[in-house]
């Protein structure tokens, strides 16, 4: 069976691996650099607590525990920081919400621990820990990914099993072939496939349109400070109050402001410089250098938030796996579509991710066009 997966990013790459590895032939596309999307600009915190119902809270957890057997088995054990995650607010509504949260994810047999702010300072001295927080939740099981690197890798061991092809093109869109099959453009020419999976990231709306499919998700803007850091290490992901950090490599720290979802307040200048002072307030010794880059970066929101994985209604032979949160969940859900494709079956661990739930305005005029 010869697959074409489009796009590059996390997502596609996880789906070439597992394709290849189940005997397929997979021709990836993309003109852009692997992981240059939303997995190069992401804060790539591998959680569940972002699961907010006990399903999908355990898909995640699910996801997490996936990403350690597969870094194993590449030999990537090492892109895994599972540093654990220190979470906390001084307001009473969030901090409600974190506790049900955790007491959700101890009902799924995760670890949470309970900290006072003197366990949490003599786990990570540098921190400041202001406000009074009524309570500190630990995760030791979550942490982050080195996501770029991660991404690079599944695709060069894709192709290392010879049935694996990267092709620097930019697919301008997908004809399903009346017979089965499809022909997939791009800018240089035209493939006959005998399946597409739709894994572009944010570029998948553009391809849908031509498939008579309403677009799925929204493009939600970010935008992350990266700044030099050359005080105490600090070894937990760190979500306080409204900004979230983490080291990145040895002498720097990555930040994020959840009180700018959008990231549409300014260029990105006036957020970065934001996150500097918010995080200087978190440390005790700030040691901040000069270098200070804020990036932007646009991920792929599912309109109801959830995963978008599955065979678009009325095409037999095109998948889409689009989501939020996707360098946690990538590598498993590319492990579930891959047995579904494999086996023409249906996982029932996907059920609540078909795109069908959007109630896609096909078109039904619009047919084939061979
Ligand atoms: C600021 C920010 C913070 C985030 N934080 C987290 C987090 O803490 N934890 C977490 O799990 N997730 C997080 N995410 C989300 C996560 O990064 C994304 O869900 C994930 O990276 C999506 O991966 P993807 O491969 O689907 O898309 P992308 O990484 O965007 O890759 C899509 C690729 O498809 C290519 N492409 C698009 N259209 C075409 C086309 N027509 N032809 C060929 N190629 C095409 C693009 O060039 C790109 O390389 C965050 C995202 C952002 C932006």
């Amino acid at each position: 069976m010869l697959v074409a997966v489009v796009g590059a990013g996390i997502m596609g790459a996880s789906l070439s691996l597992h394709l290849a590895g189940n005997e397929m032939t997979v021709l990836l596309f993309d003109s852009a650099a692997p992981g240059s999307g939303a997995t190069g600009s992401s804060f790539a915190c591998l959680n569940f607590f972002a699961g907010t119902t006990p399903n999908y809270m355990q898909f995640m957890s699910e996801a997490l525990d996936y990403h350690e057997e597969l870094a194993r088995q590449i030999g990537l054990a090492d892109t895994i920081r599972a540093t654990g995650t220190l979470r906390w607010s001084t307001e009473s509504t969030q901090t409600k919400e974190l506790l049900q949260a955790a007491s959700m994810a101890e009902g799924l047999g995760r670890r949470v621990e309970y900290l006072s702010r003197n366990d949490a300072l003599d786990l990570e001295p540098n921190l400041r820990i202001g406000g009074a927080p009524e309570v500190i939740v630990r995760a030791p099981q979550e942490g982050w990914l080195d996501s770029v690197r991660f991404t690079k890798r599944m695709i060069d061991a894709a192709v290392a099993t010879g049935l694996a092809h990267h092709i620097c093109e930019k697919c301008t869109r997908i004809e399903p072939i009346e017979h089965g099959g499809a022909e997939l453009w791009t800018n240089r020419t035209s493939y006959l496939v005998d399946a597409v999976v739709l894994a572009g990231g944010i570029g998948v709306n553009a391809l849908l349109e031509d498939l008579a499919c309403a677009p799925l998700f929204h493009e939600s803007p970010a935008v992350l400070t990266q700044m030099q850091y050359l005080g105490p290490r600090i070894e937990h992901v760190v979500f306080a109050n409204q900004i979230h950090f983490r080291t990145n490599g040895p002498s720097s720290l990555i930040v994020g402001n959840a009180d700018d979802p959008m990231g549409v307040r300014d260029s990105g200048v006036m957020a970065g410089k934001e996150n500097v002072s918010l995080v200087r307030r978190e440390l005790k010794e700030p040691s901040l250098g000069e270098s200070i880059v804020a990036q932007r970066g646009t991920r792929p929101v599912p309109k109801d938030g959830y995963p978008i994985v599955g065979r678009l209604p009325g095409q037999e032979q095109i998948f889409i796996a689009v989501t939020h949160a996707g360098v946690t969940l990538a590598p498993y859900v590319a492990l579930l579509l891959t047995t579904e494709i494999a086996r023409d079956g249906s996982c029932k661990v996907l059920g609540a991710f078909r795109p069908e739930r959007f109630n896609l305005p096909i078109d039904q005029n619009k047919i084939p066009r061979i």
